[in-house]
């Protein structure tokens, strides 16, 4: 933990952990314990404390009631119009599970045990697919597609979900463009200002960007200009990297499935989410006082 009370996720891998949050509406939150359950003040107060958000409640991008989000400075609830005092703000981490996370979740986890109340550590099985287009959907919200630099962000993003182990940050520092070089049967080089990539991983990325920018009209943008799925297939066929990869399909869907394999993995993956309670419990103690008196 820093002097601050955020906690530290920097013993994670880039691409390992991401971060959700949703604003609660506690009028909102009160008036359905009082109203609709019957419940006193005082009792509602309690059973509020206890309330622990599901994932879905804190990990939509469509919030329902009492949820909402807002980028506001000032929000007012979209329900019952509230003021800023009457919301809290949860903050969770969604951590994937594996060999390059593992410790230090474990670890994390064994330091908030004694804040039982203020943190949730709440746990789901999923798989790579589906947590591939979590991530690829957080980075789409992420970004500024408007802006030419999301090509170089979005290849980063992609590069460290690969090989979280290296300090892309640093190899990303002041570079101007990425290039594919036959020179390199695998991995990258940086040369200057320009980051060579083998072309199985180049064209990893161009998926990538085609999967974050595809609409159906147009296909995807890319670093090589506007592709649709049949030109980033063909491209990959000339460069051998679909017979690398043992496909042997014609149908470009289900060659964009077996494509989605190589990049988003396959197989089964546990999420640990980390749920900050923090800002809810107290301010469900300040409303709650208004609430009473
Ligand atoms: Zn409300």
């Amino acid at each position: 933990m820093t002097t601050k009370g955020e906690l530290d996720f920097s013993a994670f891998p880039p691409g390992s952990v991401t971060e959700y949050t949703t604003l609660v509406c506690l009028a909102c939150i009160f008036d359905i314990f009082t109203k609709q359950f019957g419940l006193a003040p005082r009792s509602a107060y309690s059973e509020i404390k206890r309330y622990s958000p599901t994932i879905s409640e804190l990990t939509s991008r469509n919030a329902v009631r009492p949820f909402f989000d807002s980028e506001e400075k000032h929000p007012r609830c979209p329900y019952c119009n509230s003021a800023k005092r009457w919301h809290a703000r949860f903050d969770t981490q969604a951590i994937e599970g594996g060999k390059t996370s593992d410790a230090a979740r474990r670890a994390l986890v064994k330091s908030l045990s004694k804040k039982a109340d203020q943190f949730a550590v709440l746990e789901l099985k999923t798989d790579q697919r589906a947590a591939f287009f979590d991530w690829l959907d957080t980075l789409r919200i992420n970004l500024d597609l408007s802006e030419e630099t999301w090509l170089l962000e979005a290849t980063k993003s992609y590069l460290e979900r690969r090989e979280p182990k290296v300090n892309w940050i640093e190899i990303f520092d002041g570079l101007r463009t990425v290039r594919p070089s036959a020179r390199l049967s695998e991995g990258w080089e940086r040369d200057g200002s320009r980051l060579f990539l083998s072309p199985p991983l180049y064209n990893e990325a161009l998926l990538v960007q085609y999967l974050i920018s595809r609409s159906h009209e147009h296909g995807g943008r890319t670093l090589e200009g506007r592709l649709t799925l049949l030109e980033l297939i063909r491209r990959l066929r000339r460069g051998g990297y679909l017979t690398a990869h043992g496909v042997t399909s014609t149908d470009q869907f289900e060659i964009l499935e077996k494509l989605l394999d190589e990049v988003a993995g396959s197989g089964k993956l546990k999420l640990y989410f980390i749920v900050d309670r923090r800002e809810f419990l107290e301010k469900v103690k300040s409303v709650y006082a208004s609430y009473a008196s």
